[in-house]
C-alpha cells in the first residue's frame, strides 16, 4: 500500500483526470497529505476557501479515490496549511489562520490572490488595504470619468496641498474604488515611507465599535490620525452610526488641519446622504466633489480592449461593441461578462467572435423567471448546509452571514426584487442592511473566485 507522498500524489493524479483543469488547479494543486493513520486522514490546504470546497464539494471524490487505493478514508479531514513551495517570507502560525503576508514582486496565484484580497477586510496591515491592481495605468479615463481622474492623478502628485477633501460620488461599478486606490498606489510608489491608508467604512465602522468593546479607541484614533493619506470607501454608509461620525469627525479634523490628505468616495452627492450629520456634511462639501458617471461606449469599449489585451485575449471587434452594448452601466459587469466570455473559449477552444458572445450570453437572458424569492432563499441555505431558520433568524455567525447576503444578492439579481421586499424575506427589520449585502456580494464575487464559483453553482441549480 502506498504511503506519505506517494500515496497523495496518486491521489491527485486519479483526481486531476476526474475534474475540470480549473477546479483542479483552484482546489486540488497545493495540497498534500499531513497525517495518515488509520483513526484519521489530514489533508492541508492553503486557505479557508480550499477547506471549504473541499468538505463541501469534494469530500467524497477524494474518500473514494482514497478508498481506491487501500486507504480506509472514514474520516477525512482538511487543515488549513502553508504549502510546500518555498515562500519569501516564512509563514510559522500554525493555526486555522491564513496568511497575511504580500509577495508583491511575485505573481500571485489565484488562491494568494484571493487570500491576500480577502485578507484586507480583516487587516489593515497589509499595504494598509490597498489592492496593487488598481493603478492609473490600468483605469481608462474617458469623458465620464476624467476630472476625477485628473484630480485623483494631481492629489497624487501633492497630497493634502488641494482638493482636500476629495469627494467622489457616482453610481456602483464605474471605477470609484479603483481610482481612489490608485492614488494611494501612487502616492506609495513617489514616497515608499508616505503612510497611506484604505479602508471600506464597513471595515472603518467594524473596527471603531470593536475598539470601543476590547477598550482601545486610544491606539484607533491615534492609527488614523496620523496617516498621511486616508482613504474611506463608500462613505455613504457611516449614515446612521452616530458614533463613528463623531469618531471621523474628529479624526478628519486633525488630518485636514494637518494638511493630509482625506480622499472618500460615495454612491451619492454628500448633501444626499440620509442621516448625516450635518458638520460632517459640510466637512465632506469643503474640498472638491465630483461626480462620476458611468463610461460611455467608446470608454466601454476601451476598457475591454485594455483587458482583454492585458489577458492576451484577441478579440474581434463587432464582439467588443456588443460587450458594451450589453453590460452598458456597470464596469464590474462588463468584467465579469469579458471573463466569462474568456473562460468559455478557453474551455472549448474557440474564438471569441460575435456569434460566440451571443451564444455564451443568450443563456443568462434567457433564465425562466418563475422562480419564488422563497425558493432562492431555501437553495442558497441547502447550498451553505444551513437551516432556513438560521439564514431567516437573528444570528451573526459568518458562516450564516454571508450566505445571507449570497441570498438577498440573488433576489436581486434574478428576481429584481426591491431592497425593502428582500429584506423582508430574510427577516430584515433594515432595508440598507440588503442594499449593503447586495454590493458587498456584487464587489467580492468580482475578486473572489470561490464565491463567485459558488454564486454560478446556486444559479445553475435553480
Ligand atoms: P465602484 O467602486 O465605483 O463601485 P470599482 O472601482 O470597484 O467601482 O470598479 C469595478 C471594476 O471595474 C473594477 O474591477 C475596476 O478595475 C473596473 N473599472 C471601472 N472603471 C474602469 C476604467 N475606467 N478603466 C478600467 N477599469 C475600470
Ligand atoms: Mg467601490
Amino acid at each position: 500500500m502506498l504511503e506519505g507522498e506517494a500515496l497523495w500524489q496518486t491521489v491527485l493524479g486519479e483526481i486531476e483526470v476526474s475534474v475540470s483543469r480549473a477546479s483542479y488547479v483552484t482546489w486540488f494543486k497545493n495540497t498534500q497529505l499531513l497525517r495518515h493513520s488509520d483513526e484519521e486522514i489530514v489533508v492541508g490546504v492553503p486557505n479557508i476557501f480550499a477547506k471549504q470546497q473541499l468538505e463541501l464539494k469534494f469530500n467524497e471524490l477524494i474518500s473514494e479515490t482514497l478508498e481506491k487505493q487501500g486507504v480506509n478514508a472514514s474520516n477525512v479531514a482538511y487543515k488549513i496549511h502553508t504549502p510546500r513551495v518555498a515562500k519569501p517570507q516564512k509563514n510559522t502560525n500554525d493555526s486555522d489562520q491564513v496568511s497575511l503576508v504580500s509577495t508583491s514582486n511575485q505573481k500571485t496565484t489565484a488562491n494568494e490572490e484571493i487570500v491576500n484580497l480577502n485578507s484586507q477586510a480583516n487587516s489593515n496591515t497589509l499595504r494598509q488595504g490597498l489592492n496593487e491592481k488598481y493603478t492609473f495605468d490600468t483605469f481608462v479615463a474617458g469623458s465620464s470619468n476624467e476630472l476625477a481622474y485628473a484630480a485623483c492623478q494631481a492629489i497624487s502628485a501633492n497630497p493634502g496641498t488641494k482638493y482636500n477633501p476629495l469627494f467622489i460620488y457616482g453610481g456602483v461599478g464605474i471605477g470609484k474604488t479603483h481610482l481612489i486606490q490608485a492614488v494611494g498606489n501612487e502616492v506609495l510608489k513617489n514616497n515608499p515611507n508616505a503612510k497611506v491608508v484604505y479602508i471600506t467604512t464597513e471595515q472603518f465602522v467594524q473596527e471603531f465599535t470593536d475598539s470601543i468593546r476590547y477598550k482601545k479607541i486610544g491606539a484607533f484614533s491615534q492609527h488614523y490620525r496620523s496617516v498621511d493619506v486616508l482613504i474611506i470607501d463608500d462613505i455613504q454608509f457611516i449614515a446612521g452610526k452616530e458614533k463613528t461620525q463623531e469618531e471621523f469627525f474628529h479624526t478628519f479634523n486633525v488630518l485636514h488641519q494637518a494638511n493630509k490628505q482625506v480622499i472618500l468616495s460615495s454612491d451619492q452627492p454628500p448633501h444626499l446622504i440620509p442621516t448625516l450629520e450635518d458638520r460632517l456634511r459640510s466637512r465632506f462639501q469643503m474640498g472638491m466633489s465630483i461626480d462620476m458617471q458611468t463610461p460611455e461606449f467608446e470608454t466601454r469599449c476601451a476598457i475591454i480592449k485594455t483587458k482583454a489585451e492585458n489577458n492576451s485575449f484577441d478579440i474581434e471587434q463587432d464582439c467588443i461593441e456588443f460587450l458594451a452594448n450589453s453590460f452598458a452601466t456597470n464596469i464590474r459587469e462588463l468584467e465579469g461578462a469579458l471573463n466569462q466570455l474568456m473562460a468559455y473559449c478557453d474551455l472549448r477552444n474557440c474564438d471569441p467572435t460575435l456569434e460566440v458572445a451571443k451564444v455564451v450570453f443568450a443563456k443568462l437572458a434567457s433564465r425562466p423567471k418563475h422562480i419564488t424569492p422563497k425558493q432562492i432563499v431555501e437553495k442558497v441555505a441547502k447550498y451553505y448546509r444551513i437551516e432556513l431558520e438560521d439564514i431567516v433568524g437573528p444570528k451573526r455567525d459568518k458562516d450564516i452571514v454571508v450566505p445571507r447576503q449570497v441570498a438577498m444578492y440573488l433576489l436581486r439579481t434574478e428576481l429584481k426584487l426591491s431592497f425593502p421586499r428582500i429584506a423582508t424575506e430574510l427577516g430584515r427589520k433594515d432595508h440598507t442592511t440588503a442594499i449593503h449585502s447586495v454590493d458587498k456580494i456584487n464587489k467580492e464575487s468580482n475578486v473572489d473566485l470561490i464565491l463567485k464559483q459558488q454564486l454560478q453553482e446556486i444559479k445553475e441549480g435553480l
